[in-house]
């Protein structure tokens, strides 16, 4: 067994069917008072239906979320979030609306209660996003980690059956990331194992059957465990390339993760026995790079990076990007290396190079 060092983050899940309606519950426990609801503008109704249970403990609706938090959304949050003196704020959504409150808590430092409805995995981590002239920025704060998280799996009834399946990935690729995470550890591996045993026994379900609550309890079970790896762990190749695809060919979020992960996996497979042992294990398939890739396809997902908008005339700058800085990786990550595994990916070629 290798050395580690554990170090766990403060965490407050509350899970089940029907959990939103202890979100009053958890406010007041919280200490809080005046809570500003958040949510995009297309989950607006659900965060007014949520605002108007709250009564007195709601500030108000700022239904204007988007995605990777521009600087001037995260602006006039800030703004409205100070005209009504809240005292916390109530993330109704995906990772777009968990983002805004994290820039909201980031500023004035009061609490985020997060209530996740994809499977992005946010509301489990320490990290923030803010987008300024087309280029985004992290950091992590222990600040905007929510405090309380209630997963009602009754509220991701209505996600798209396609949203569903690429952000169930999303997740999935947290989880791989983590197995051979320079600072992983034993209660992490398991954590992610049984993540990627939830996501991809559930996402099959969801595509027959996209109201079923067992099947969208497995996979927001799933979502949470795999969002607790990325919250624990320092990520590697794959959110890196993600991040760089997404943050400057502004490709989508969620597809592009989907697309990248059996690349990425194939990549770094030679270099990682235990993390392939371990997703055997998760998915009780052989090879869990085909695996991957095939239930990806099989489930409706994207195929290629062409597909979501990358072209050969963006490959040689994605290259650069990827390679400019050096990062942790099980694999030395070099351009004639990243250059193979893009145009592969580009062209939705076999993930076996
Ligand atoms: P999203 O939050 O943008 O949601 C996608 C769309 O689905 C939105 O229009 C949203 O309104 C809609 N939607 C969400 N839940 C729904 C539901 N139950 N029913 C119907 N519609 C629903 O997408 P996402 O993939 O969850 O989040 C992506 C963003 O999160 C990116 O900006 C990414 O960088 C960020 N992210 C951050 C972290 C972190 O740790 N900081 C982790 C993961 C993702």
């Amino acid at each position: 067994m290798k050395d580690f060092q554990y170090k766990s983050l403060p965490m407050n899940v509350i899970f089940g069917p029907g959990s939103v309606q202890n979100l009053s519950k958890v406010i007041r426990d919280l200490g809080l008072k005046r809570v500003l609801v958040l949510s995009t503008p297309l989950q607006k109704d659900l965060a007014q239906g949520i605002s108007e249970e709250l009564g007195e403990l709601s500030a108000g609706v700022h239904a204007e979320a988007e995605m990777h938090v521009p600087i001037e959304s995260a602006y006039r949050a800030r703004a409205v979030a100070s005209e009504v003196q809240a005292d916390g704020y109530v993330a109704v959504g995906g990772g777009s609306t968990t983002g805004l409150g994290k820039a909201l808590a980031l500023e004035f430092g009061a609490p985020i209660v997060a209530v996740p409805t994809t499977y992005a995995g946010s509301e489990m981590t320490p990290i923030w996003g803010l987008t300024a002239d087309g280029v985004k920025k992290t950091g992590r704060d222990p600040r905007v980690l929510p405090a309380a998280v209630i997963y009602d799996p009754e509220l991701t009834r209505s996600l798209p059956v396609r949203i569903s399946v690429t952000s169930g990935f999303n997740a999935i690729a947290h989880a791989v990331e983590a197995l051979y995470a320079p600072d992983g550890s034993p209660i992490i591996s398991q954590m992610a194992e049984e993540g990627v045993r939830a996501l991809t026994s559930a996402l099959p379900g969801i595509v027959s059957d996209p109201h079923s609550i067992e099947h969208r309890s497995e996979a927001l079970y799933g979502a949470w465990l795999c969002g607790a790896t990325l919250g624990a762990t320092t990520m590697s190749l794959h959110h890196k390339l993600c991040h760089t695809l997404g943050g400057t060919f502004n490709l989508p979020h969620a597809e592009t993760h989907t697309v990248i992960l059996p690349y990425s996996l194939a990549y770094n497979a030679g270099a990682v026995p235990e993390t392939i042992a371990a997703l055997q294990r998760a998915t009780g398939a052989k090879y869990p790079v085909k695996y991957l890739r095939e239930l990806s396809l099989e489930l409706g997902a994207p195929s290629s990076l062409r597909e979501l908008g990358f072209t050969d005339a963006d490959l040689e700058l994605a290259v650069e990007l990827a390679t400019r800085n050096p990062y942790a990786n099980p694999r030395e990550v070099t351009p004639t290396g990243i250059r193979e595994l893009l145009t592969a990916a580009l062209n939705g070629d076999s993930p076996n190079f």
